[in-house]
């Protein structure tokens, strides 16, 4: 049973934006694209383990803290009598462990000993638990989701699942009883609340509104569109329509995430959206959509939430 769902992160979701509307330094897109690996191969484990028996709680996606330092779970699922600690790893092509050293082949690159990381998660949460007045044993996994991954290793390594495992070791936890009880349930719960949500922007490449290129972005292919026809919006690149409508909103959606000091206007979006010719359109999609602080012409708008 899903406790806590993955949800796209922050930062996937600015530099989406930041990468459709200029020109990224190639390190920082590698960056965006590494990132969105990772996410994908998580969206992946997430899909498998829907074949999980429903006893399990599922937690997906946490950023904890203990003793000021801060740790990341891609996937806890919790037992009657212990808790499986997942790390997803979404690696692609040869990779080769000698010793505590692994390296990417063709090109020959060292990367960090992911074994490393598990091995910190878990004395974190390990502490962390017990801090919370928990005792369950902790077994960690590292679980190579996508299937062009391999791996050149010398010793056997049981907290490794490579990708021709994965669906055994889904029949090995099936197999387990496992019901779980009020007390997994609490834990769950108690784990959730103490999750935290980092501010992207520290993590985010330098920009500025003159630098970006305007326009409303297409759902489909993230590009920006490039003609409007009637009360649609056409996109260019991969063809698809939008009606105007909800295409505002998501860029003033965006508009707000990219720019969190800057007042909502008319305006202002109608120049961030100005394929869109008509102001009047604009005020109306923005009275409609959002709260309106304020009467005259200067006035701006907020999210309805605020
Ligand atoms: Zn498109």
């Amino acid at each position: 049973m899903v406790i806590k769902h993955r949800q796209k992160s922050l930062v996937i979701k600015l530099m989406s934006f930041l990468h459709a509307r200029m020109i990224l330094p190639e390190k920082e897109v590698n960056n965006y694209l590494n990132l969105v690996k990772g996410f994908e191969g998580e969206q992946k484990s997430d899909t498998w383990l829907e074949e999980l028996s429903k006893d399990y709680l599922i937690v997906h996606d946490l950023l904890l803290e203990y003793n000021h330092s801060k740790f990341q779970i891609d996937t806890l699922l919790i037992a009657y009598e212990k808790i499986y600690l997942l790390d997803v790893k979404n690696y692609e092509g040869d990779y080769c462990a000698e010793g505590d050293k692994w390296n990417k082949l063709t090109p020959k690159k060292e990367i960090k000993n992911p074994l490393h990381q598990l091995d910190r998660c878990e004395t974190l949460l390990r502490a962390l638990l017990t801090n919370l007045g928990y005792r369950y044993p902790i077994e960690s996994y590292l679980i190579f989701i996508n299937p062009e991954f391999h791996l050149y290793q010398t010793t056997i390594n049981p907290s490794i699942i490579f990708p021709t495992q994965l669906n055994r070791f889904l029949k090995k936890l099936n197999e387990r009883p496992s019901k779980s009880n009020k007390r997994q349930f609490n834990l769950a719960e108690q784990l959730i609340s103490l999750h935290t949500i980092e501010s992207p922007y520290p993590y985010l490449p330098a920009y500025d509104y003159d630098q970006l290129e305007k326009g409303p972005l297409c759902s489909k292919c993230f590009s920006i569109f490039t003609e409007m026809k009637g009360l649609k919006l056409v996109c260019g690149h991969c063809g698809c329509q939008e009606e105007v409508e909800s295409a505002v909103v998501r860029s003033v959606d965006e508009f707000m995430l990219l720019f969190p000091d800057r007042k909502i206007t008319t305006k202002g979006i109608h120049e961030w959206c100005h394929i869109v010719k008509s102001e009047k359109t604009i005020r109306r999609v923005l009275k409609k959509n959002y709260k309106r602080i304020g009467s005259s012409i200067s006035s701006n708008y907020v999210s309805r939430k605020d």
